[in-house]
């Protein structure tokens, strides 16, 4: 096995050095998740709900230390560290609420009685980016192991940390081994095994739409099931008859958070004509607020990029005869960018491409037909936000922009309560929400004919 050492982004140095999967030594993982499918998904389905019920509480028992564990190897801010880790836990105990509901159906039909059934599909692979480890991982293992299927993950190589580790804690609540496993390793090897090997019978993917593109193309072949969540280019429409000062307020946290690591980042600012001076005045004064500064601090509202290559990228978007404005970051080590705003007529390739760092390009809009133009002139279709205190209007907008999970007069993208996922080339399906478990079992139609 080779190894890898894994660096803290916030001081470049080595928090610890892992051992790699190769492809041989994955194959027989994914042939123990095999072996084991069969037992697991006789488990049944009160008993499982109790395994997830006791993983959830032992993750929360660690929440801390999971926590901590994520600002030393993903330079998340503490308190963001914290929710992802109580993410973890809430999504395992909603989907704990799961194998006892995932009832089919029992259908009219002439001759006999019709009932469908949810089956698991056997082993799943999950692939995960280095931008939220453990949110991402959880929320394909806690749906996948919820429908009865075994698991392997691979996080990325920077962030593999919080995923062996919850594979541990897995163990610890009582979850049989081979059921839910994690392998550190790189994608185009490791990761792309998930499609080759015919034993997975499903891959769940989380990245670059460049990688995702590749695993649709691969997963033809054995007409793999995928899951596909991409990148992302999302608007964040300002009307003028919204609270400006509220929305100006929240736009650094929309796009700067996470360091602009985010698919959700909504790192195109839309603002009506007549309120862009009003916004940009207030906007700057918030960014030039957001403290940017060492993740271990409790105050720390923006961290570092996850390495030196990412930040050479996302300055590389950067014009200088565009920068309106920018916030402050600390020198020295790490892999520190302070926050920038771009000001964009909407053509420049800052305005279209997924920056994925602290880059916000704002443009002007005359009415709503022009903000709806603009806003869907992109392949992606993620995310989005719209301000306005018009109601009538918050729902026209919303049913016009061609992305999969909106909000207003807020930013927040994400529930585990409610489903997930891209329009367009951010993605294909549908993560979290009720209906997740659909997406890891295979619907059974039998019929039973009553005729004498
Ligand atoms: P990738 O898509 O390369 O990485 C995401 C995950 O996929 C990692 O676990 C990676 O493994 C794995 N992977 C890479 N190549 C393959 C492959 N051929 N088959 C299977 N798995 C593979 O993203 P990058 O880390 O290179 O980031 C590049 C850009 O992608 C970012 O700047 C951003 O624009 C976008 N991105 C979007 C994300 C999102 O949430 N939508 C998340 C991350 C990135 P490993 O890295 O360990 O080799």
């Amino acid at each position: 096995m080779s190894t890898y050492d894994v660096l803290n982004p916030a001081t470049e140095e080595v928090v610890t050095t892992i051992e790699l999967h190769d492809v041989a030594s994955v194959d027989r993982v994914i042939d123990r998740a095999h072996d084991v499918a069969t037992s697991w998904r006789a488990v049944t389905p009160a008993d499982r709900a109790r395994l997830l019920r006791r993983f959830a509480e032992v993750v929360d028992a660690h929440r801390e230390e999971l926590a901590q564990l994520e600002v030393a190897n993903a330079g998340h801010t503490i308190g963001n560290a914290r929710w992802e880790a109580g993410n973890v836990r809430d999504v395992l105990h909603y989907y704990a609420g799961a194998p006892e509901r995932h009832s089919g159906k029992q259908i009219p039909v002439a001759g006999g009685i019709d009932l469908t059934f949810y089956e698991p599909l056997g082993v799943v692979g999950i692939i995960v980016p280095w931008n939220f480890p453990m949110p991402i991982a959880g929320w394909g293992f806690a749906p996948a192991l919820a429908a009865g299927n075994t698991v392997v993950l691979k996080p990325a190589m920077q962030t593999p940390l919080t995923a062996l580790r919850l594979a541990e804690l897995a163990l610890e609540a009582g979850i049989p081994e081979g059921v839910f496993n994690v392998v550190a390793g790189n994608g185009s090897d490791v990761g792309y095994r998930f499609v080759t090997n015919e034993k997975v019978r499903k891959v769940c993917f989380t990245g670059s739409s460049a990688v995702g593109k590749k695993i649709m193309a691969g997963a033809a072949d054995q007409v793999k099931r995928i899951t596909l969540e991409l990148g992302g280019k999302s608007a964040n429409i300002v009307f003028a008859d919204a609270d400006i000062a509220k929305a100006a307020a929240g736009a650094p946290y929309a796009v700067f958070d996470n360091a602009g690591q985010d698919c959700c980042a909504r790192s195109r600012i839309l603002v009506q004509e007549s309120a862009y001076d009003e916004f940009m005045e207030k906007f700057e004064v918030a960014v030039k607020n957001l403290k940017v500064m060492d993740p271990t601090n409790d105050a720390a509202e923006m961290g570092p990029l996850i390495s030196a290559t990412q930040r050479d990228t996302v300055q590389g978007y950067v014009d200088e005869s565009a920068v309106a404005f920018r916030g402050s970051a600390p020198s020295g080590a790490g892999f520190w960018m302070a926050p920038t705003v771009m000001e964009s007529d909407g053509t420049d390739r800052a305005f279209h491409e997924e920056i994925f760092g602290p880059v916000a390009s704002v443009v002007r809009f005359k009415d709503e037909a022009d903000a709806l133009r603009i806003a869907n002139d992109t392949p992606y279709g993620l995310s989005g936000s719209i301000w306005t205190r018009d109601s009538a209007r918050a729902l026209r907008v919303a049913r016009g922009v061609e992305t999969g999970a909106l909000s207003v007069n807020s930013n927040s993208s994400v529930r585990y309560a409610t489903p997930f996922g891209g329009f367009k080339q951010s993605g294909i399906g549908r993560e979290l929400g009720p209906d997740a478990l659909r997406a890891f079992s295979e619907e059974k139609n039998v019929f039973i004919s009553t005729e004498e």
